[in-house]
């Protein structure tokens, strides 16, 4: 099989040498074999990227100044250019992290010129200037402005999704980026540069510097930085907020959850198991808004855990590039030993497992774990309180409603979620007491208009909806005089 490689890395709009030979290699999660490599950003490549970030923001007749219709243009091509690349982003996703190739093709292929697009219609359509008739006689001109120069970074589970949460309302703000892809996913973030040269983003707007925690650190806390933006986990965002507030940088935070489905006394199960596999599985288990705590009625539960138990296991495992396969591989080999070392913690607290929970027959190759389903447990449990990341489910009882949410409530996290019910307005009531940043009503998708984001350890700060593209403004007010 011929891999996919790169020696260059690209910088102010143009593909540059990088300062050191070190390479990152990429693994196939399905055959385990070497599928490509790119170069690992060093230091002296970040200061160059943030370099040029900085020339392309500071530049006075430069992106940051320019008209939101002449970035809207620009930002169409970039999306046009996606869109020819589209299929070749998904299959190389899939083949760097085992996400099923349909998903990839919706997610990752389709999803970043939607959003490249929602956010430039959103600057056209935005007031330039905000004019105030003052209380104490004069007028105060309020706009907002570009924050500056962006340090995005983002992880392996969705990295063109996700990238272009960050993206595409920076790019339409006027901002410079400086984006670190995680180093299981770099084919991708490659492919994206040669769309946006493609595109005639000009030099130093985007720039992509891969490698791993210490070269994100590095960016992180780079001196000719404005603005973070991070996804991944809950540990790294605390040590990516302790520096920002040391540097009193502002920071976005979309960290790690461990969302509850609740599902309701009169849930038409089988109606509800299409999108509940959505919302429980979706990706191998490896998204962060995931409900892989299913909260299920005492009086029902053994239906559910049933209906759970015939859904994770009628599930096809296998190779992620094959158009019916649902459930992949884990991205890498510390993932599933991630993945095992929970599933044997909720054997040996007792819980009961009720299918899965090994790796799958007849897979010789590839970091596959089964679908896997624990039941009698409480929310106690160390499965039902840790993000696993991975195809792990808990089902869990209640007794009523109070007690649904009671539990729901009861996590470290607050990202996702989600009510099950014959009766909509019902499950909606429940909803709007479910302390999280989103819950979904017999479905959950991230619909661009809204914002997306968590509570407590799950986060703060917001993507999507204008509340997405204020991430990337700030305020800035003008005081005029009181007339005459
Ligand atoms: P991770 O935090 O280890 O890595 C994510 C990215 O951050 C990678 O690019 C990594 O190189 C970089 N990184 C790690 N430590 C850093 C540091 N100290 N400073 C700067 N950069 C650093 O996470 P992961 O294991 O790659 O991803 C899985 C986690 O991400 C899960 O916990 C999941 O819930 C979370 N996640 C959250 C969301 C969300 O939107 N809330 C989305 C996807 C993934």
């Amino acid at each position: 099989m011929t891999t996919i490689d790169y020696r260059e890395l690209f910088i102010d709009g143009a593909w540059q040498r990088p300062a050191t030979s070190d390479l990152i290699e990429v693994r196939s999660p399905t055959s385990e074999a070497t599928i490509g490599s790119v170069p690992a950003a060093s230091t002296a490549d970040i200061d160059r990227a943030v370099g040029a970030a900085r020339r392309a923001f500071d530049d006075p007749k430069g992106w940051a100044t320019w008209h939101p219709k002449q970035r809207a243009e620009v930002l169409e091509r970039f999306a046009t250019e996606l869109e020819n690349r589209a299929g070749e982003t998904a299959r190389r996703v899939t083949i760097q992290n085992g996400m099923p190739i349909w998903l990839a093709e919706q997610f990752e292929g389709g999803f970043p010129p939607i959003l490249l697009r929602y956010f430039a219609t959103m600057m056209l359509d935005a007031p330039e200037i905000d004019e105030r008739a003052g209380m104490l006689g004069g007028t105060a001109l309020v706009t907002r402005q570009p924050i500056g120069v962006v340090a995005a970074v983002v992880p392996w589970n969705v990295p063109q999704a996700i990238s272009f949460l960050k993206l595409a309302p920076a790019l339409a703000a006027g901002c410079t980026v400086v984006i670190k892809p995680a180093e299981e996913t770099v084919l991708d973030a490659f492919l994206m540069a040669e769309a946006s040269a493609a595109a005639g983003l000009p030099a130093g707007v985007l720039n992509v510097v891969p490698g791993g925690r210490e070269i994100g650190a590095y960016l992180v806390e780079h001196p000719a930085i404005d603005k973070v933006s991070f996804t991944g986990s809950t540990a790294a965002g605390r040590t990516i907020a302790e520096t920002c507030g040391r540097l009193l940088r502002p920071v976005t935070l979309e960290l790690g959850g461990k969302s509850a489905a609740i599902l309701l006394d009169d849930v038409d199960l089988d109606a509800s198991m299409e999108s509940l596999f959505a919302v429980t599985l979706l990706n191998n288990g490896q998204i962060c808004w995931l409900n892989t705590r299913v909260l299920a009625p005492q009086s029902r539960y053994g239906e559910v855990v049933d209906a759970i138990t015939a859904l994770a296991s009628s599930l096809k495992v296998g190779d992620p590039l094959e158009p019916t396969t649902q459930i992949g591989p884990l991205v890498s080999a510390r993932q599933r030993e991630r993945v095992e070392g929970y599933i044997a913690k909720g054997k040996s607290e007792g819980a009961r497992l009720t299918t899965g929970g090994k790796r799958p027959a007849g897979t010789d190759t590839g970091w596959f774990v089964e679908p896997t389903v624990f039941a009698d447990l409480d929310n106690n449990a160390t499965i039902a309180r840790e993000e696993i990341f991975g195809p792990v489910l808990t089902v869990i009882p209640f007794s009523d409603e109070n007690d649904a949410l009671r539990i729901a409530n009861d996590s470290e996290y607050g990202l996702g979620g989600s009510v099950w019910s014959a009766d909509v307005s019902r499950a909606a009531a429940v909803a709007a007491r479910v302390k999280s940043g989103t819950v979904g009503v017999n479905h959950y998708t991230n619909d661009p208009v809204a914002p997306f984001g968590g509570i407590k350890s799950s986060g703060m700060g917001r993507e999507l909806g204008p509340e997405g593209l204020h991430a990337f403004q700030h305020l800035h007010t003008v005081y005029l005089p009181p007339a005459g």
